[in-house]
């Protein structure tokens, strides 16, 4: 599941547009991923400008 760090996010949008599965809400300032709508892919914590997503690996 993906981490989200809220005081870093900055609420651009630039995950929501690149996730695959919509698995991610923005709205306003308020940001919130569907851990049941994400594949894991990691293409918003690759593409997030302030590093403020993260992987998890759920052991
Ligand atoms: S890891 Fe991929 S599927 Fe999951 S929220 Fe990020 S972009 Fe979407
Ligand atoms: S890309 Fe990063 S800073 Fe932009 S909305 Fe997503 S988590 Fe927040």
């Amino acid at each position: 599941m993906i981490k989200i760090d809220r005081y870093r996010c900055g609420y651009c949008g630039a995950c929501v547009t690149v996730c695959p599965t919509e698995a991610i809400d923005l709205l306003g300032l308020w940001i919130e991923i569907k851990d049941e709508e994400c594949n894991g892919c990691k293409a918003c914590v690759n593409i997030c400008p302030v590093g403020a997503l993260e992987l998890e690996h759920v052991v």
